[in-house]
């Protein structure tokens, strides 16, 4: 359940320190040493998992609820006008460390522009194609 060559493994689990907001069973929320912006927040579980997909349900089924928490208190005790969840899952959606892990990332009236994109366009015809393409793989 752990990775002995994963550093969030050791952080989550007490073997290299971090600055720790939370510590319960089976998660650790620490702050982001390279913050997008003021308390930029990590929440670890403490068991190894790759991605999203490879969480188990116990852990699945309470992340948000915990990333609810910690962005309600953010906003309590930072001030922050609101914050954005950002989870990544693959090298090419921008993970870098690959033990699951989401962002809890504050965002403050007239902070920088993050989190966003250029909205694209697509047809009708492409969006009922893509819907039909994505839906026969959901279970
Ligand atoms: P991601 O790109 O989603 O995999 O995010 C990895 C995040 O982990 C980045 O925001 C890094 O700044 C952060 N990070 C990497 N190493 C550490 C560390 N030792 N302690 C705290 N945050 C870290
Ligand atoms: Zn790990």
């Amino acid at each position: 359940m752990r990775d002995e060559n994963c550093i969030f493994c050791k952080i989550a689990n007490g073997e290299i320190p971090a600055a720790t907001l939370y510590e319960g069973e089976e998660f650790r929320v620490i702050l982001d040493l390279g913050p997008a912006s003021r308390g930029h927040a990590l929440i670890l579980p403490k068991n190894h998992f790759v991605d999203l997909l490879d969480l188990d349900d116990r852990v699945s089924s309470q992340v948000l609820a915990l990333a609810a928490k910690v962005g309600a208190a953010m906003k309590k005790s930072l001030g922050c006008a609101g914050f954005n969840l950002v989870q990544n899952n693959g090298e090419a959606a921008g993970q870098t460390v690959f033990h699951f892990h989401m962002h809890v990332i504050p965002r403050y009236e007239d902070g920088p522009s993050m989190v966003s994109w250029e909205p694209g366009t697509c047809s009708g015809e492409e969006l009922s194609e893509l819907a039909e393409c994505i839906k026969k793989e959901l279970k």
